[in-house]
């Protein structure tokens, strides 16, 4: 089996194609080695290999060891170079690269094949020791972390670990020598340190530094290997869903050096600009720094190009400006990888003595609002078609357009506290934590946490995922924290150089004011400011290119999007944002406010009285209230589908628990307190999710329905006769046998008729339908369907009813099966394929078989869920419903299910 694959200017083995065996950097470098772009020879060892290593506790497959000697031999060759050569040494990168990108999550190890005997052949070579010694030193810091202490589990002394301990010492040379960065030590400095440092690992790690290449390479590929397992990229995979069992790919490549002086330099850069999605180049260099320190945020860099230079970065200096050959070759790069992938990619580069490298490209993460962009210019460029533009954009991520934005009233009034860079869109407010863990702490008792870091440490991916918004003291737009934080479409800004924050104290201060962990701030991620305080957030305004993207999504689109929506106010805003009807209008919502006018008093009135005059004249009280809400949503609906469904809570959710409301309606009724009391006790049940609900309630108090009823067909009477064109559909939740429908049919046509008698109309159009939500009623579905016309499925009650899990109290459990992998997902958010969908898939051949043209949708909170979205599409309904404010991803989801 072949484990390594070479890339080279002559030969190289892979190609783009092969992700999933090469990981995304070793295929994407093969790719580019074939497009003819500078990249420096090496090879990649497969994600089989990974897991092979991985799952022998660390030995690796047997032809893998020739397979080594081959590809270093051909990297030699083609370097003309030897590994470990005194006079004219080869050194390389160890690098990860899993099937998809996790950005920081893996461990790098540069530099690898100095010693004692190829420093001297070195700086013979490149008359250049300054340099020399600053790759040796970086090569101990890491590879002393990653591969003695983390990979090989070397205890250090007293459990402190060697990385913070080389630092001080990094630190306090360069305070003894008064200098502020590493570029201002001199040859004699960085050789004292790397003496030193030497010195700090034996007596940490009680062994000495490997002073050999073949075990430096060795280690370092092992410890990438290992890092697959390691905290968080676990983390990061159960966060992003990525499966395990994928491994991680190493890399293996003949360094390139950005640290040769000030005519080298790194970089990272998008060729396009990922939190906008701006047809510009975007991206930041360091001079004289390797890579690592560009992505660690532990230097801010400067803007590639003039174009992105802000305002206050006037000062710093472009790459374009300091070396504009090599950043001609990169625009020309950019536009090569563009016009070949068809899509933008953010880019690693290195630049050796003015000569240009490219380290790695790969897919970009973008925000939403970026994607969207992006997806309709290169769409304009003639760059990708329409099918490819929808699928550009995955459907969660237009939360993000449709995300809250700070007030700009209220910014503009606000003193702005600092100013970092704008690294994830959006606004967010919340109380301060320190560290990940206080913010996920906080978290769970305050919905509203911004989490404050020194720097982007891929180590607080639980934290920045709890908290609403994140902001650092330092590191750049393409720093861990930014790159992550975008790929949530989170708000966060990085490199406020003006906080200092003390940690352990749990505090920092912007401009000598102080700010505790709990203390309230905002920031605006899209302009990169904080402000002191709560600032109020408003929606997104909406864009013209969104609108367009919506409308091309749907043209693709089969599947009809309706909203759940009982006001309407909803129903405006469910139309505004591209509702083709109400697929749920729960009457009960407008008993849920509860003043001495509102409709629920007089709901009460008929719950709770005892004679049948005072129930008749409570209900004909009730009437007028709920045909106007009807009327009010049918009408803003106009000629599209309203499904008003029938009361369906149990009774006793409606009665007043408080003294206070007990004697108002004891006063309002006529009868004693304690009788109040009596009756509204009587309506308690042990179990009411499956007690006296739904149809039950229907079918127990005939005149309710009747009301309802009646007031559904007035409204469309009344509304039809002044020139609208009402389409009720009436739904009964809760049924389980057809002859609960039998039953409720008898009333609605009576009523049916006697309404149109009265308003000299000859007939009504509507349509009666019922709720799928227990599971009898799905496998009674061809009964059933004998008298519904449609079907609406309710997943909420399905799944509860399906799984036996309340769903009121299946929090409880649920973090615990899913951390167990007891199940896949919480069947409550997306839509369980197996056993309920089984029974969907039952019900919609059952009803069909019955009435061909049965109209089936679903309305439960599944409705707003892409993947559920996609299961409702393959199971052949006719329509989802779901939230008003989910309709955009409903639509964009029902689009990708049918392209
Ligand atoms: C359902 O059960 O899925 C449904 C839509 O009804 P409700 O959530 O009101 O019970
Ligand atoms: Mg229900």
């Amino acid at each position: 089996e072949k484990y390594i694959y070479s890339f080279n200017g002559e030969e190289t083995e892979g190609d783009a194609s092969q992700m999933n065996l090469l990981g995304g950097k070793g295929a994407n470098l093969a790719e580019m080695a074939r497009l003819g772009i500078p990249v420096p020879p090496g090879f990649t060892i497969t994600t089989e290999c990974c897991n092979a290593y991985l799952q022998s506790g660390g030995d690796y497959p047997k032809g893998y060891a020739d397979q080594l000697e081959e590809a270093l031999t051909r990297l030699e060759r083609s370097m003309g170079l030897t590994f470990g050569d005194p006079d004219n040494p080869l050194l390389v990168s160890c690098r990860s690269g899993g099937r998809q990108s996790m950005p920081g999550m893996m461990e790098t190890v540069l530099n690898v094949g100095l010693t004692t005997e190829t420093i001297p052949g070195l700086i013979k070579k490149t008359g250049n020791g300054r340099f020399v010694y600053d790759s040796y030193r970086r090569l101990i810091m890491m590879y002393s972390d990653v591969v003695m202490e983390k990979a090989e589990g070397i205890e250090t002394e007293n459990g402190n670990a060697i990385r913070p301990q080389l630092e001080r010492i990094l630190s306090a040379f360069k305070e003894t020598r008064g200098v502020e960065s590493d570029a201002e030590l001199s040859e004699e400095d960085l050789k004292e340190i790397c003496i030193r440092f030497n010195k700090k690992v034996i007596q940490v790690l009680g062994r000495e530094f490997p002073d050999s290449p073949r075990a430096q390479l060795e280690g370092a590929i092992g410890a990438v290997f290992k890092s697959w397992n390691g905290k968080r990229a676990r983390s990061y995979r159960r966060i992003e869903n990525i499966a395990d069992n994928w491994g991680t790919g190493v890399t293996v490549q003949a360094m390139v050096f950005g640290n040769m002086g000030e005519t080298s330099a790194t970089g990272v850069a998008f060729t396009r600009n990922p939190a906008t999605g701006e047809n510009t180049f975007f991206g930041e260099w360091l001079p004289n720094a390797q890579g690592e320190d560009v992505v660690a945020g532990l230097r801010t860099p400067s803007p590639i190009n003039e174009a992105t230079k802000r305002e206050k970065n006037k000062a710093v200096q472009s790459l374009e400006a300091a070396m504009p050959d090599a950043y001609r070759e990169l625009e020309s790069i950019r536009h090569t990888l563009e016009q070949h992938y068809k899509e933008m990619l953010d880019i690693e580069f290195t630049i050796q003595k003015e000569r240009l490298f490219m380290l790695q490209c790969r897919v970009g993460k973008r925000t939403g609002t970026a994607s969207m962009v992006m997806a309709m210019e290169m769409l304009d460029e003639g760059l990708i078609d329409e099918v490819t533009a929808i699928k550009r954009v995955k459907p969660h991520q237009l939360n993000e357009l449709l995300h809250p934005i700070v007030d700009p009233d209220e910014e503009r009034r606000a003193k702005c506290l600092t100013e970092g860079l704008p690294a994830g869109p959006g606004g967010a407010f919340g109380h301060l934590a320190f560290t990940s863990d206080e913010a996920v702490k906080l978290a769970k008792t305050h919905p509203h946490v911004i989490l404050v870091r020194e720097e982007t440490n891929p180590e607080d991916i639980e934290g920045m995922r709890a908290a609403s918004g994140i902001l650092t003291a330092r590191g750049g737009m393409t720093s861990h924290a930014a790159l992550v934080a975008r790929g949530w479409g989170k708000c966060c800004i990085v490199g406020a150089g003006g906080i200092t924050i003390h940690p352990s104290l749990k505090k920092m201060t912007i401009d000598g004011t102080t700010f505790k962990q709990g203390d309230i701030l905002t920031l605006n991620g899209t302009r990169g400011r904080v402000y002191e305080g709560k600032l109020n957030m408003v929606d997104a305004t909406e864009d013209p290119r969104f609108q367009g993207f919506m409308e091309m999504a749907d043209k693709y689109r089969t599947m009809g999007v309706r909203a759940n929506a009982d006001t309407r106010e909803d129903a405006l805003v469910a139309k505004s944002y591209g509702a083709q009807g109400i697929g749920l209008f729960r009457t009960e919502h407008m008993f849920y406010s509860a003043g001495p006018e509102d409709p629920l008093f007089i709901l009460q009135k008929i719950i709770l009285s005892d004679t049948e005059s005072e129930r008749r004249s409570a209900i004909l009280e009730l009437a007028p209230f709920v045909k106007q809400e009807i009327k009010n949503t049918m009408e803003a609906m106009d000629a599209m589908p309203v499904t008003i469904r029938t009361l369906d809570p149990p009774l006793h959710e409606f009665v007043p628990h408080a003294r206070a409301k007990q004697m108002e309606l004891a006063e309002a009724l006529g009868v004693d307190l304690n009788e109040i009391k009596r009756r509204c006790e009587s309506l308690q049940e042990s179990n009411p999710m499956m007690g006296h609900r739904g149809v039950r309630l229907g079918i127990s108090f005939p005149d309710i329905t009747e009301m309802q009823v009646r007031a559904v067909f007035e409204a469309t009477a009344e509304l039809a006769k002044s020139g609208h064109h009402p389409q009720p559909e009436i739904m009964i939740p809760v049924t389980c046998d057809v002859n609960e429908l039998v039953f409720v049919r008898k009333i609605v046509n009576r009523i049916c008729e006697d309404v149109a008698r009265q308003h000299g109309l000859a007939g009504l159009v509507y349509k009666f339908g019922t709720m799928i939500e227990i599971p009898r009623a799905a496998l009674r579905a061809r009964q059933m369907a004998e008298l519904a016309e449609f079907f609406s499925f309710g997943t909420n009650d399905l799944t509860q009813l399906t799984y036996g899990f309340s769903r009121d109290d299946a929090g409880e459990f649920m973090p615990t099966y899913l951390e167990n992998k007891i199940l896949p997902a919480d069947p409550f958010q997306t839509l369980d394929p197996r056993g309920v969908g089984e029974l969907i898939k039952i019900a919609v051949e059952r009803g069909r078989k019955t009435r061909p043209d049965l109209k089936i949708g679903i309305c439960g909170e599944h409705g707003g869920d892409p993947a559920s979205v996609r299961f409702c599409y393959k199971a052949g309904l006719d329509y989802v419903s779901c939230s008003p404010y989910r309709i955009p991803i409903a639509r964009l989801a029902a689009a990708h299910a049918a392209i």
